[in-house]
């Protein structure tokens, strides 16, 4: 579904990734682990189009999507939860919900709002209160469900865990795994390996901007590489 090959992205003078090539295979959980620093999160605002390659090539669903606007690789259908979730703390659930389907024109969007209520039922119950007095857990649900109303077929996921307590960490972990079974296809980035490669089936290793391991998730976990690394 995603192919990333040989992308290099630069701020400035800093190449913070150099080298960076893998694939996600549709209906898969794909997860990138690596060092605080390592361009996880640059590779994946490069994809959503939020800043440009220098070198190297994205390719969606066999198009090319690397010198598209980030509305059209929306579009698409590559939603981004981005780390830290940037919601409209000043804006109710239900409107941050539908600034995720805005670019939508179809009539099941009151629909898939519902979808989401559904699977956070606290959402449902707070849908009119300002999102920014949520707890942290509560605002990645939030964010979670703006990324799912734009019925996205690619989602990814930076940190989607990052300061939650381990229950709410793992009841996010859980969400991701039910929308891949309802046939979203993910790609996600987190801090927590283990966590992760429990989850995923198949993992890259991102060191100071290079790939330089891959493999079923399986395998990486047990490889004493990554377990020196990154699972202490
Ligand atoms: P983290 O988990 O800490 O976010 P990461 O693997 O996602 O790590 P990136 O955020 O992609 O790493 O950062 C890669 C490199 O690019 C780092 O050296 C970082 O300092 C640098 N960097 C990130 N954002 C910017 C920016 N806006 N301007 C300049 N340098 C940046």
């Amino acid at each position: 579904m995603l192919e990333v090959k040989g992308l290099s992205v630069a701020y400035g003078a800093i190449e913070a990734v150099k080298d960076v090539s893998f694939t996600v295979a549709e209906g898969q959980i794909v997860c990138l682990v690596g060092a605080n620093g390592a361009g996880k999160s640059t590779t994946l605002r490069t994809i959503s189009g939020l800043l440009r390659p220098l070198h190297g090539e994205i390719l969606f669903r066999r198009r090319s999507i690397h010198q598209l606007p980030a509305h059209a690789i929306l579009a698409a259908g590559i939603a981004h939860c981005p780390e830290g979730r940037r919601l409209f703390g000043g804006m109710t659930v239900e409107e941050n919900l539908l600034l995720g389907a805005h670019l939508r024109r179809d009539r099941d969007i009151e629909k898939d709002a519902a979808l989401v209520y559904d699977l956070f039922p606290v959402l449902g119950q707070r849908r009119t209160q300002r999102a920014g007095l949520f707890s942290g857990g509560e605002q990645q649900m939030v964010a979670i469900g703006r990324a799912m109303m734009a019925r996205p077929k690619l989602l990814m996921f930076d940190e989607p865990t990052m300061g939650l307590s381990p229950i709410m960490s793992q009841q996010i972990l859980d969400t991701i795994a039910v929308l891949r079974g309802r046939g979203t296809t993910i790609l996600m980035v987190e801090q927590n390996a283990l966590a992760a490669l429990t989850l995923a089936d198949h993992g890259y290793v991102i060191d100071l901007g290079r790939t330089t391991l891959s493999g079923p998730a399986g395998r990486l976990l047990a490889d004493p590489r990554v377990r020196e690394a990154y699972l202490g």
